[in-house]
């Protein structure tokens, strides 16, 4: 696996990592028809092949979950006393609607596990270098979380503005609670050597984020 968080090797039975570009997929990886949504699903309660969704929770042994990316940022999150695990896939759509706000929530719904219980790793996604935006993206997160948050990631540059999602949701994860936010990787766009990146490549492939428990 290209990365991952060394801490969390000392959680027994967890397994997770993120990919990169080309890397052999793990077998049995539980994947959802990626929406750029705010939708969290438990993997014990998946049904449906396919299903729509952009987040996916488990505490179920021998249940990999994982998101692809390229670009997005594909965040992990870890509960090692509970043994929950989340893994969530934030394009900006997704981050601005509140997608993390929402998997948290599901965690303490179901699992009473709230946000100092966790750990969150941000994997390899485009950065603040790459990532030109218009209006529209800083306006969409405006419009749900307070000014101060909402600027989170965003710079001008020579009257073009750029954001980096990986400090807007190391930003909104600290504020919600979350006490270990690690960033694990590259910015994709910099790095397609060994990262797919669908900015840079005008699309291509995705790469595999994915954690589970041992069965
Ligand atoms: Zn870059």
């Amino acid at each position: 696996v290209a990365w991952g968080v060394g801490r969390w090797g000392g959680i027994a039975g967890l397994e997770h990592g993120f990919g990169g570009r080309g890397e052999a997929v793990p077998a049995d990886v539980t994947t959802l028809r990626q929406v750029h949504g705010r939708r969290v699903l438990d993997v014990a309660e998946l049904r449906v092949a396919d299903s729509p969704g952009d987040a996916l929770v488990t505490s179920a042994p021998g249940a990999r979950i994982g998101v692809w990316t390229a670009d997005c940022v594909p965040v992990q999150l870890v509960a090692p006393k509970a043994r929950v695990a989340a893994v969530l896939h934030c394009g900006w759509r997704g981050s601005a609607a509140g997608i993390a706000p929402a998997a948290l929530e599901v965690l303490e719904a179901r699992y009473g596990v709230f946000p100092a219980d966790l750990e969150a790793a941000l994997g390899p996604s485009i950065g603040g270098c790459c990532y030109e935006v218009g209006e529209e993206v800083r306006a969409a997160f405006a419009s749900r979380v307070d000014s101060d948050l909402a600027g989170s990631g965003f710079r001008e540059r020579d009257g073009r503005l750029f954001l980096d999602l990986r400090t807007f949701l190391l930003a909104e994860l600290a504020a919600l609670g979350v006490p270990i936010i690690e960033r694990a990787g590259p910015c994709t766009a910099c790095h397609t050597d060994i990262l797919y990146s669908y900015r840079r490549e005008k699309g291509g492939g995705r790469q595999l984020s994915w954690i589970g428990w041992q069965s």
